[in-house]
């Protein structure tokens, strides 16, 4: 049994049954701005995404648990900036924020990537100030939420963007993974509007979404059939896009 599984183990973070960590990417300078950072990958997701590649990460269960992450992390105190928390969608374990607490304390800048669907958490670590960056996950507009994510809460996802675009002490950015048998440019251009009518002012990158023989994907998605029109969507959006 590992410290982490004992009833009253370290850190004040609280227990899970199994490790909270699918894995520990060391070494990432593209995935937080102007950080060199790592990034954690938390197991489980409260969304099943036709396109996502992680299926491992999102249906398995962790094997690093919170000591094994915490030894990592004192070993790279003044070599890395940042700790990146992504997923599966870091928001669902509970022991999210007494760890991130522990981890500020060791001096590292923290950025979340979510999907938006745990406003609480967010908030909660937003009015705490725990947080220096936010990825925040637009998947859908509500008309192919449902279809895109297999969840129905898009009013759970607009209380997370609305509480983000509210506030501005921490950045965010907001992003869309594009696979054309979801999403058609018609659906990028009503997110573009939708989020520069509620205020976001940043960019809004747009990603292909990767799939293929070679990478399954969790609703068993072809590859992506076709491209999308970049000029088309950069004359017509409200917002600056990022092509990625
Ligand atoms: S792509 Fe969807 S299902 Fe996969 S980890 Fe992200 S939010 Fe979860």
């Amino acid at each position: 049994m590992t410290a982490y599984e004992q009833p009253h183990g370290g850190h004040g973070v609280p227990h899970r049954k199994s490790a909270p960590f699918h894995a520990i990417t060391p070494f990432t300078m593209l995935d937080f701005p102007e950080h060199i950072a790592c990034i954690l990958w938390i197991a489980g997701c409260n969304m099943r995404c036709g396109y996502c590649h992680n299926p491992q990460i999102v249906l398995g269960k962790g094997t690093i648990g919170t000591e094994q992450a915490f030894d990592f992390l004192r070993s790279r105190k003044g070599l890395l900036e940042g700790v990146v928390f992504s997923g599966g969608e870091a928001t669902t374990w509970s022991g999210l924020a007494g760890f991130i607490r522990q981890v500020r304390a060791m001096g590292f800048a923290i950025k979340l990537d979510t999907n938006g669907l745990r406003p609480d958490v967010v908030e909660s670590l937003l009015c705490e100030g725990l947080l220096d960056r936010v990825a925040l996950d637009y998947k859908a507009p509500r008309s192919k939420f449902q279809k895109v994510t297999a969840t129905s809460a898009f009013s759970r996802f607009e209380r997370t963007l609305d509480l983000l675009c509210k506030q501005e002490r921490v950045p965010f950015e907001v992003r869309t993974t594009v696979h054309a048998d979801l999403l058609e440019e018609d659906d990028l251009l009503a997110m573009a509007s939708d989020l520069s009518r509620r205020g976001y002012r940043g960019q809004y990158a747009l990603q292909q979404a990767i799939s293929g023989p070679d990478r399954p994907t969790l609703g068993d998605l072809q590859a992506n059939p076709k491209s999308i029109n970049v000029a088309r969507l950069t004359a017509q959006s409200p917002l600056e896009l990022q092509f990625r």
